[in-house]
């Protein structure tokens, strides 16, 4: 409320308390771009040694961020051992106390979220405003699955024959392995972990290698809001190494991973064969986002929506924008403003607000996306590329667009600042719907069209999670927005959404004769 609801305007018609209070936020958060983190395995309270790496920032390579201490595999073993332990009395811990330390732990994030923004800038790459989004959307997730868990989570009477009492009601499965990647470093790893708490389950926490401290700063917090030592266990490190033990180990009971469709396929495999509790997998994973802009849409409109979805957070959403399908009857119109718009593009190191557009995580990342850019350059299909000045030291790559024929042509989610352009034909709107449904991906599709009968039509054809008409198609709000894709790009149910704490409990009923 702070930020968001302010309510007078200056002559301008800028809203002065967003103005100021953005300032504000501001003036604290820079100093604290100077500071050194820590992040090292935590298990039933205790931090442990492991194998320490240097974090650097991604738009400084010079720039020294802390250090992080990498699991083993015997404490991924050790910590499933004092899970085990630890999961009937915090099951047996009542929905509310488990709600308030999520309420708890919102607050906490609120209070130090000039602290938390920075860390997702100087770790993640992130921007000021993504590190306000990020740690907004944070808080959301701890406050939305604590009301949802007091709504849901409690025990019905259902109606039977007289002389019976009938109750439904839900406990934890067990251990939930909650494995996050490095995109929201904060919000993905929190909403994960925070779900599976409040629903009665004890947590081993696996955050993405590239962004462990700030998973080790959140662990301190939900420490600080009261949740008991004994019921998460932090393990940041190598994902295949951990991954090797939990995901074949008989006690776990779940696990909920947000990442690669590869990364979800050898999970999936590795549960399906583990003896012991067949395995609840949550998996939310990567898209071929497209938008479909028919020759009726406002082009303006169209190319600011198709920047920011395109481009925001250096492409790295996975409702990012890959595919931008232009009815040829506008498609020059839309290129040349798109040009244009690329043109402006500021991109630098993201703790200033002068620049649009910051690094990509790390050096493996960017060599993947330019090995896909200089392979279109080669085939000629180059329409834009922003410029990239010569003296940055960090992961940097100029967002770029191409002229390619189809979504066909593309073989996997490029994760990055890279857009495609495909024009199409005014009688192949179905034929466009089916080329994206045949990606067998289904997360995120815009629509640009201001004739509601061919939105409706797409809406109807489209095999996705989330459809997005006249608007840009990232920004999912939890609660408003709930997230997630099918086929290839996850399993549902939707983060942020009135189904999510379900997957986490077992049902019970139980029936007395009176
Ligand atoms: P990733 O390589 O699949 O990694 C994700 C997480 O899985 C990391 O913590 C990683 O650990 C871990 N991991 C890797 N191999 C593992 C294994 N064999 N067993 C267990 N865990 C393992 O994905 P990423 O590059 O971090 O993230 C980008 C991808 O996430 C994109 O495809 C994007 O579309 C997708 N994504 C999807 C959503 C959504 O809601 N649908 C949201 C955000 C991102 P390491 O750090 O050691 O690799």
């Amino acid at each position: 409320p702070a930020l968001y609801g302010a309510t007078r305007k200056n002559s301008q018609g800028i809203n002065m308390n967003i103005q100021k209070s953005l300032t504000e936020l501001e003036n604290a958060y820079r100093p604290q771009l100077d500071r050194q983190w820590q992040a090292a395995p935590v298990i039933n309270g205790q931090t442990l040694s492991g194998t320490a790496q240097e974090v650097r920032c991604p738009f400084d390579l010079n720039k020294r961020v802390g250090t992080a201490q990498f699991a083993t595999a015997a404490q991924a073993a050790q910590a499933l051992d004092g899970l085990s332990a630890a999961w009937p009395s915090w099951n047996a811990t009542t929905i509310d106390a488990r709600a308030s330390v999520l309420e708890r732990l919102a607050d906490l994030l609120e209070k130090h979220r000039p602290e938390l923004m920075a860390l997702c800038t100087v770790e993640a790459g992130k921007s000021m405003q993504d590190g306000i989004d990020e740690v907004r959307e944070a808080v959301d997730f701890c406050r939305y699955y604590a009301q949802q868990a007091r709504l849901k989570l409690g025990r019905e009477e259902l109606k039977g024959p007289t002389g019976e009492r009938n109750e439904l009601f839900h406990e934890g499965r067990g251990i939930f392995v909650c494995v996050s990647p490095w995109n929201f470093p904060l919000a993905i790893y929190l909403g994960q972990i925070s779900a599976a708490l409040v629903a009665g389950n004890v947590v081993l926490a696996k955050p993405a290698e590239q962004t462990s401290l700030i998973a080790a700063r959140a662990l301190e917090l939900m420490f600080e809001a009261g949740l008991p030592k004994d019921v998460i266990a932090f393990l940041p490190g190598d994902g295949a190494t951990l991954g090797g033990v939990f995901c074949r180990d008989p006690r776990v009971a779940g696990v909920c991973f947000t990442g690669s469709t590869d990364t979800a396929r050898i999970i999936n495999r590795q549960l399906a064969e583990k003896d012991g509790m067949i395995a609840t997998l949550i998996a939310e994973t990567g898209g071929q986002n497209a938008m479909i802009v028919d020759s009726t849409a406002l082009p303006e409109q169209v190319v600011k929506d198709a920047v920011g979805s395109a481009f925001t957070s250096a492409g790295q959403r996975c409702s990012a924008l890959r595919v931008l399908y232009v009815q040829r009857d506008i498609a020059d119109r839309v290129i040349d403003l798109l040009k244009g718009a690329m043109a402006e593009l500021k991109i630098g190191p993201t703790h200033l607000r002068e620049n649009d557009i910051g690094p990509v995580i790390d050096a493996e990342a960017r060599e993947g996306l330019l090995a896909h850019i200089n392979q279109l350059k080669g085939e000629g299909k180059l329409i834009a590329e922003a410029s990239l000045r010569a003296d940055l030291n960090g992961h940097f790559i100029a967002p770029v667009a191409f002229e390619i024929g189809g979504i066909h042509e593309l073989k996997k989610e490029q994760f990055g600042p890279v857009l495609h352009v495909v024009r199409y034909d005014a009688g192949d709107l179905e034929k466009v719907v089916a080329a994206i449904n045949a990606t067998g991906y289904g997360l995120t599709l815009g629509i640009h069209s201001r004739n509601e009968e061919t939105a409706a039509r797409i809406e109807a054809l489209a095999r996705v999670g989330n459809l997005y008409v006249n608007r840009n198609q990232i920004g999912a709000v939890v609660g408003v927005q709930p997230f997630g894709g099918c086929g290839l790009s996850g399993t549902g149910p939707k983060a942020g959404g009135p189904s999510y704490l379900l997957r986490f409990v077992n049902e019970r009923t139980t029936s007395v004769n009176t």
